[in-house]
């Protein structure tokens, strides 16, 4: 067995085209209903707030759609990304087990996000839209936008959650640093954001909030701006699947499989990224890797939500989509340190969960910090608070294997690291973070609200 630590591939290895899950899945799409109506969405009500060329993209049932050529270029700054085998992690933890990790940490604005807001900023650049809007929670979404506007020569508004802005300044400094403008929501620009202050001038934020702003904003710019969403729509999990695609050459040069997938879960991109090209193996190619998802128990949409239709924001402006999810009012515990805010999970993912082809868990954050602390101490990276619910769960299908005597191939995504999330390190450090598993009634309560469809 090699002992090597990294499996690195060649620029020419970038994928040149980007895998759909929904050509394979065997779980068909619910449709899409405007937030209005409350009937299946036509092309012209979406068209206003995303452009065709993405909208098409979102709707394809095609199996591969090829990268244009000015992403893979921009890809190619930071792309294929290594797989690193964690063997300090391995001994620290005395495991049979090998941990394998995809180091996505290591594009320029610190995330994942980069793979799909330098498509979508393309995407709208070639629509001829003059600017973007789009919300942020911990701010990594923002910054990769951010950077990729900027490299297609267009405006940027970002409404970015309060809670995130007061606790993280640095993110909205690095955002402005890019060239985009950085506003704490809910604001008093939007009338949605008006309407919150109203009744809650104190009010932290809400991605649901922030997203109802920045759609709001795009509606009655008359087409000269769209918004852009970082994760739970089928065109992001198409961009993610770049990672998943390298992820297994890499494997292949390591000459191993993986047994088990990890990622961390907020809308499910990065862990659709990798997950999904695996998935493809399983039901083509009969692999059987274990697909797992993990999420906070703060904020459980798959454990813990319920899969229906429901409003993807606040305000209820952006579309109705059928999944997992804690209800469109929900607001995270403040308590909570670790990202992975919204209160619902992409579509796709939501299918393939209720379908019985993904498995989810849900753990604390006393124990995910642990886990990311861990890892930093081992393999030198400082991991973001998202990606460390991955590691928690890596670790653990690490000791479960050391238990029971077995050797297992894990492989999880790294999403991003933590160097903007130092407040979050130092409430941990100082002790003062509080395990906050949500309770039944406060879902019970947020998911009192959702529409009622008769499909
Ligand atoms: C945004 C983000 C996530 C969560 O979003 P997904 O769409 O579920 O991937 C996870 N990790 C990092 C580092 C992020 O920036």
């Amino acid at each position: 067995m090699s002992e090597q630590t990294r499996y690195i591939l060649n620029e020419s290895d970038l994928p040149r085209r980007w895998y759909n899950i929904l050509a394979d899945s065997p779980v068909k799409p619910a449709p899409v209903l405007n937030p209005q109506t409350l009937e299946p969405v036509t092309p012209d009500v979406l068209s206003v707030i995303f452009p065709m060329n993405l909208i098409e993209q979102e709707v394809s049932l095609d199996r591969y759609i090829d990268i244009p050529e000015e992403v893979r270029e921009i890809y190619k700054l930071w792309r294929p990304t290594p797989l690193i085998r964690a063997h300090r992690l391995e001994k620290v933890l005395g495991t049979p087990a090998h941990i394998y990790f995809k180091n996505e940490s290591v594009s320029p604005s610190g995330s994942h996000k980069p793979n799909t807001a330098v498509p979508q900023a393309y995407y709208n650049k070639v629509a001829g839209v003059k600017a973007m809007t789009t919300e942020t929670g911990a701010g990594q979404w923002g910054s990769a936008l951010s950077m990729a506007c900027n490299f297609f020569g267009m405006g940027l508004e970002v409404y970015m959650v309060r809670a995130s802005h007061d606790l993280k300044p640095y993110r909205r400094i690095l955002m402005q640093s890019y060239g985009a403008e950085v506003f704490a929501s809910p604001t008093n620009l939007t009338d949605c954001g008006r309407a919150v202050l109203t009744q809650d001038p104190d009010c932290p934020g809400s991605l649901g909030i922030a997203i109802s702003e920045a759609v709001e904003v795009a509606v009655k710019s008359g087409g000269l701006k769209k918004y852009g969403l970082g994760s739970v729509l089928n065109h992001v999990m198409i961009h993610q699947s770049v990672i998943g695609e390298e992820a297994l050459k890499q494997m292949d040069l390591a000459g191993e499989y993986p047994d088990v997938v990890i990622g961390c879960v907020g809308g499910g991109s990065n862990f659709s990224g990798i997950a999904y090209p695996f998935l493809r193996e399983n039901l083509k190619n009969g692999q059987r890797t274990r697909l797992v998802a993990v999420e906070p128990d703060a904020v459980p949409s798959l454990t813990q939500g319920v899969y229906t239709f429901d409003y993807g924001d606040t305000a209820k402006m952006a579309p109705v989509v059928k999944m997992h999810t804690l209800g469109h009012t929900f607001v995270p515990p403040s308590i909570h340190a670790g990202g992975l805010r919204y209160h619902g999970m992409a579509p796709s993912l939501s299918a393939l969960y209720d379908a019985g082809l993904i498995q989810a868990v849900a753990v604390p954050q006393n124990a995910t910090f642990d886990a990311a602390l861990l890892f930093a101490r081992t393999e030198g990276i400082l991991p973001a608070p998202e990606s460390a619910h991955a590691i928690r769960t890596a670790i653990d299908e690490a000791l479960d294997a050391k238990e029971k005597g077995e050797k297992r191939v894990i492989l999880f995504n790294l999403s991003g690291h933590g160097h903007f999330d130092l407040a979050s390190y130092q409430m941990y450090l100082s002790g003062s973070l509080q395990d906050y598993a949500l309770p039944a009634e406060t879902i019970k309560a947020s998911l009192s609200d959702l529409p009622e469809i008769s499909l």
